[in-house]
């Protein structure tokens, strides 16, 4: 029979899960690299510290990618993705980084972005031969950037390759083999720390320590995208008060120039880029809702007032003015002492003994 003691440690396993995980990236899908660039900047936590076990409870990970992998490339580099694609390596979370094209239009063959060659007949491997075979015998599948999450730039209107996001590649009610939906985490390219504590929520579950990372309809994380940029920005008392830059070389709130902050989902301005600095309004750039699934169709022209903003920025301007006139007078009162702070001979601060 099972003793409690064996139950314990029985459980405990489970609990543990896996003590090792390879992480499959792949960047080959229309992209720029920019996400595979952009994480090297995190601090909490930094790749560095996930890769060499620095961080408590994750089971012991190997990086596979193409910009960051100390491999000597080509068939060296290729060996896992060839063993997982075979189904000889488990258990892997799969990156995919850029959009997925679509084959079925190409007539008469041909690719619009491959991953290694086949080894019998010399032909390239498409992206989509890859995320057929890897996707199904992941453990998790995550998008980094909007590109992989939602199409982004190359799903543009007028698009020649039908360009599409992960999700809707495999479906949105894909689900990995550790039951995740894909993870996507959006931004152009990803925000360094939003990625890295997605990944590191997801490697936690791996090793059976947390939950399933709670994400939203559009599969974000919610703890990350739940808020709009304006919510965040160091610039929205500039709104409230209806005091609009005229041009970018102003330090007051950007609507009339272009930002899409109020109804963006993004915490950069919370975060900051790198080290906590930056964070696009906060520091001159208009929002242009990069991490949204409707970028770029639905905020161009970038440099224009967005409509709902010139809306919103008509109504708040009586309100605002007001308001900004009576804050001039309480705030003259407030940035002078009372009188009884004096030197003199006889005591006003109207003590009563
Ligand atoms: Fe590059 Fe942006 Fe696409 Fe990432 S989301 S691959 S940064 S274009
Ligand atoms: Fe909102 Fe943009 Fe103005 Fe910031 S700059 S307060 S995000 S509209
Ligand atoms: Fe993209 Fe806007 Fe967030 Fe900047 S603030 S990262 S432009 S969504």
């Amino acid at each position: 029979g099972t003793t409690p003691v064996d139950q314990e440690s029985q459980d405990a396993r489970e609990r543990a899960g896996f003590d090792e995980i390879h992480i499959l990236w792949i960047s080959e899908g229309m992209s720029c690299d920019g996400d595979t660039v952009s994480i090297t900047a995190s601090d909490q936590p930094a790749i560095e510290d996930i890769v060499l076990g620095l961080v408590p409870g994750l089971p012991k990970v190997h990086l596979h990618n193409k910009v960051l992998s100390p491999s000597l490339g080509g068939e060296d580099f290729l060996a896992p993705y060839r063993a997982a694609a075979r189904g000889d390596l488990t258990p892997f979370i799969l990156v995919i980084e850029g959009s997925v094209p679509n084959q079925n239009i190409i007539e008469g063959g041909g690719y619009w972005t491959s991953f290694g060659n086949d080894p019998e007949t010399g032909e390239p491997l498409t992206l989509n031969w890859w995320i057929d075979r890897l996707a199904p015998r992941a453990w998790a599948v995550v998008a980094a950037g909007t590109c992989a999450a939602y199409g982004g730039i190359h799903a543009m209107a007028g698009n020649a390759t039908g360009s599409m996001g992960l999700a809707d590649y495999l479906g949105w009610d894909f689900t990995s083999q550790g039951g995740l939906p894909v993870v996507n985490v959006p931004g152009c390219p990803v925000q360094p720390e939003n990625f890295m504590e997605t990944l590191t929520w997801v490697l936690h579950h791996a090793a059976g320590s947390a939950p399933p990372p709670p994400l939203d309809e559009m599969l974000r994380p919610q703890w990350l995208f739940g808020r709009t940029v304006h919510e965040g920005c160091d610039r929205a008392a500039y709104y409230e008060q209806a005091d609009f830059a005229r041009d970018y070389n102003s330090p007051k709130c950007q609507v009339k120039v272009g930002c899409w902050g109020p109804v963006v989902n993004c915490n950069v301005p919370k975060r900051g880029w790198m080290a906590g600095i930056g964070g696009c309004p906060n520091v001159g750039g208009i929002c242009i809702g990069c991490t949204m699934p409707a970028f770029p169709d639905a905020f161009m022209p970038f440099m224009d007032e967005p409509t709902g903003g010139s809306l919103s920025s008509v109504l708040i301007k009586p309100y605002g003015a007001f308001v900004r006139r009576l804050r001039g007078i309480t705030s003259m009162a407030v940035n002078k002492e009372p009188k009884w702070r004096h030197n003199e001979e006889e005591l006003t601060s109207g003590y009563d003994p």
